[in-house]
Order: C-alpha cells, then structure tokens, then sequence
C-alpha cells in the first residue's frame, strides 16, 4: 500500500492508537496533519516521522470544538492540499456505573467521542466532495457493539459511531469516498494502562487470544481501509479484538 502524495489527518495523534496510526501512515509516504490538545506530545510525534523523511504538521485542537475543526482543515486546505485521508480517533473514557454517573461524565464523553467525529467529519467534507475522492475512518469499540459495565457513556458514544459511520458513508459513496469503522478490542494504550490489575486479568480470560492488542494491530487495519485495495469497502466494521466478539 502506496500513499505517496497523500493528505492524512489524523485526530487525538499524540499517544497510544492515533500514534501508531500516524506513524504507519508516514511510513506509507503520506503526508501527516496531527491534531491533539498536547502540543508537546504532538511536537514529539512530528519529530518522529521527520527523524525518518516524513512530513507532518501539528494542529493543537479539541475536536468538540467546531470552529477548532474547521479552522484546522480550512488552514490544510490553504496550504494547496487535498484531505485525502480523515482517521477520526480522538477518544476519552470516564467510566463508572449509571446510578453514580454525573451528568458531566456522560456529556463529556459524548462530546470527544461523538460530536468530535461530527464535527471533523463535517468540516472536511466538502474538500473531499470537490475532490470526488476520500477515505474517513472513525474508531468505534468493541464494546460499542457488546456493552460493558460502567462504560454507558463510551459505550453509548461508540455504538453511535457505527450508526453515524453507516449513514454517512450512504450519503457520500456516490462521489467516490468512503467511511468505515474499525472497533478495537483491549489494545495497550494509555487509555487501558490505568486499568486496576484484576481487571486487565479479567478481560485477558475472555479474550480468546489471550492478550491486549497493539497499536500497531490497530494501525494496520486503519491503513487497509485507507487504501485503494478498499475501494469497494463501506459502511463496515472491521473488528479487531483477538476474536473477543
Ligand atoms: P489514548 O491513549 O487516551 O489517546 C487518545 C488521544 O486523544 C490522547 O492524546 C488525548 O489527549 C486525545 N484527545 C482527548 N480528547 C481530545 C479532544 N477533545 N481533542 C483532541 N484530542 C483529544 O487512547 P487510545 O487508547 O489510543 O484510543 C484511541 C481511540 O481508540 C479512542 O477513540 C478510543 O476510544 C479507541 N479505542 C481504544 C481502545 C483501547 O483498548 N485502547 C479500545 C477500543 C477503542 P489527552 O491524553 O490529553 O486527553
């Protein structure tokens, strides 16, 4: 897979999964847009893919921000490039169970997790009309489809993912882009490092290979589906969990 001369943006690209994804991106000759709220991070990142003669641009904005999304694309697309890639990633968890749940946990994550990939989805969109040609891919969750206790919220805002991914890919597939979803399993992130122990163990026996997933493993399945070998792929969920659901 070839991505010479492609654009790429890639949300919540500071650490963990966004990482990966940049980096496997890069090393396929795209062109990285990095958005994040950590701007030292993203500095970090960008080195990174420079350190190897890649190119990357950093843009710190929270994607529940409308005018941050589309001052981020409107500023790519005054630089004379095309967005050919938007890989909506950007997540947060707050978990507890629903009696104890504030109100400002449930919007919280609703905000980041869903608003965040309408948001950028909707400032790119036109770019990629006029081109007649785009790949989105939005990271939905394993249990957006299975549901787990004390994660309503991000369970809720995953699951969400997937009906917006359908819907969208509907409406644009006619003018040569496409949207899918890939759902992660556990995969060792920040994100599951604080984790306690028994609960790690926990998921580690349902899972039927026995372990976290990688980044990378993530990555690749993102890179698939920004490729032109998944031309005729939309509307779909690539399921990543080591055969968990
Ligand atoms: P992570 O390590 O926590 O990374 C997420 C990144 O998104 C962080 O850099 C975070 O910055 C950034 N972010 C948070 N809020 C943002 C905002 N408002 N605007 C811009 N950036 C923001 O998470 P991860 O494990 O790599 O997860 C990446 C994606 O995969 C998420 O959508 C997650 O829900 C999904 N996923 C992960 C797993 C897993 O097991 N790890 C499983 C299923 C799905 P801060 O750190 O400063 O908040």
């Amino acid at each position: 897979m070839e991505f010479k001369g492609r654009v790429s943006i890639v949300t919540g690209a500071s650490q963990g999964i966004g990482e990966a994804i940049a980096l496997e991106l890069a090393r396929a000759g795209s062109e990285i847009v990095l958005v994040d709220i950590q701007k030292d991070k993203l500095e970090e990142v960008a080195k990174k893919i420079e350190d190897k003669n890649g190119k990357a641009s950093i843009f710190c904005a929270d994607v529940t921000r409308m005018d941050q999304s589309i001052k981020v694309i409107e500023s790519v697309v005054e630089d004379q490039k095309n967005i050919d890639h938007l890989v909506n990633n950007a997540g947060i968890t707050k978990d507890n169970l629903l009696m104890r749940m504030k109100e400002e946990e449930w919007d919280a994550v609703l905000d980041v997790n869903l608003k965040g990939v309408f948001n950028f989805s909707k400032a790119v969109i036109r770019n990629m009309i006029g081109n007649r040609y785009g790949r989105i891919v939005n990271l939905s969750s394993v249990v957006g489809l299975m549901g787990n206790p004390g994660q309503c919220n991000y369970s809720a805002s995953k699951a969400g993912v997937i009906g917006f991914t359908k819907s969208l890919s509907r409406e644009v597939a006619a003018r040569g882009i496409t949207v899918n979803a890939v759902a992660p399993g556990f995969i060792a992130t920040p994100m599951t490092e604080s984790l306690p122990e028994a609960v790690k163990k926990m998921f580690v026996d349902i899972i039927p290979m026995k372990r976290f997933g990688v980044v990378e493993e993530i990555a690749h399945a993102v890179k698939f589906l920004l490729s032109d070998e998944a031309a005729y792929i939309t509307g779909q969920v690539i399921n990543v969990n080591g055969g968990m659901f």
